[in-house]
């Protein structure tokens, strides 16, 4: 599980996040959207500790990630992230990409590594892909493959950040079900995008961000087709 409470941030004298409170059940999948400059991506690094929270408590699976006496690399791995961009380390095979960070972080044997990290290339839907380079690969597949070797490290949460955006549009889906697959499978997801469609297929719950603040949360159904709030329905009216 995932809690945040309130969680403010600033750069300079900028507030970014203007007290956000949000709690990810086990199992839950839940989208963020709102507009460019809302705070999202801002969100999602304070929940992993890529930015640190001005004020706030961040806690996953009970560990205060935001706390002096945490350490913050085995903390982190309790979480997967995936980002627009993928990533991949262009020197390395794609089997490569999935076993160096279990190799070198959980110091599992080249046998286990290779093992787990085929499991999840299969998991995504590229195990016949293990042997070549990332450059050798189309973006969908590259994200993937992203997506695989964050699995690999046995993440109790996985945060996306709009993984679908820099993609082809004839690309996207094929992430998105990978996505919606993990969510059926029972991961806890915290994913931030702009694809309303996938946002009310998969979510459990949608939160609407606006300014730093959540506007509204609820079923997909309430938040994206029945939304209480102005803020909101001029958002949607602009992407849907
Ligand atoms: P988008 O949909 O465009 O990705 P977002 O909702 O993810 O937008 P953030 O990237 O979280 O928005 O940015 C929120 C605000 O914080 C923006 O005004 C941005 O310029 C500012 N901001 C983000 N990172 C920094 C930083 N490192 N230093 C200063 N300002 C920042
Ligand atoms: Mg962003």
């Amino acid at each position: 599980a995932v809690e945040v409470v309130g969680l403010h941030k600033s750069y300079g004298g900028l507030d970014v996040i203007k007290g956000v409170d949000l709690r990810i059940a086990p199992g839950e999948v839940v989208c963020v959207i709102g507009p460019s400059g809302s705070g999202k991506s801002t969100l999602l690094r304070c929940v992993n500790m890529l930015e640190e929270p001005t004020s706030g408590v961040v806690l996953v699976d009970g560990v205060r990630m935001n706390h002096p006496d945490t350490d913050l690399d085995v903390a982190r791995r309790r979480m997967g992230m995936v980002f627009q961009m993928f990533h991949l380390f262009p020197h390395l095979t794609v089997l490569g990409n999935v076993t160096i960070a279990q190799r070198r972080v959980l110091k599992r044997d080249r046998a286990e590594a290779e093992r787990v990290g085929r499991d999840c290339l299969a998991r995504v839907g590229v195990e016949d892909k293990a042997d070549v380079y990332p450059e050798q690969l189309s973006g969908g597949q590259q994200q993937r493959v992203a997506i695989a070797r964050a699995l690999a490290m046995n993440p109790g949460v996985m945060l996306f950040d709009e993984p679908t955006s820099a993609l082809d549009p004839e690309l996207v889906g094929e992430v998105l079900t990978v996505i919606r697959d993990l969510g059926l499978d029972g991961m806890t997801m915290l994913v931030v995008t702009h694809e309303m469609a996938f946002a009310r297929d998969v979510a459990d719950r949608v939160v609407f961000m606006d300014a730093g603040v959540i506007v509204e949360e609820g079923l997909p159904s309430q938040v994206i087709d029945d939304p209480r709030h102005e803020r909101t329905r001029t958002f949607l009216q602009r992407v849907l």
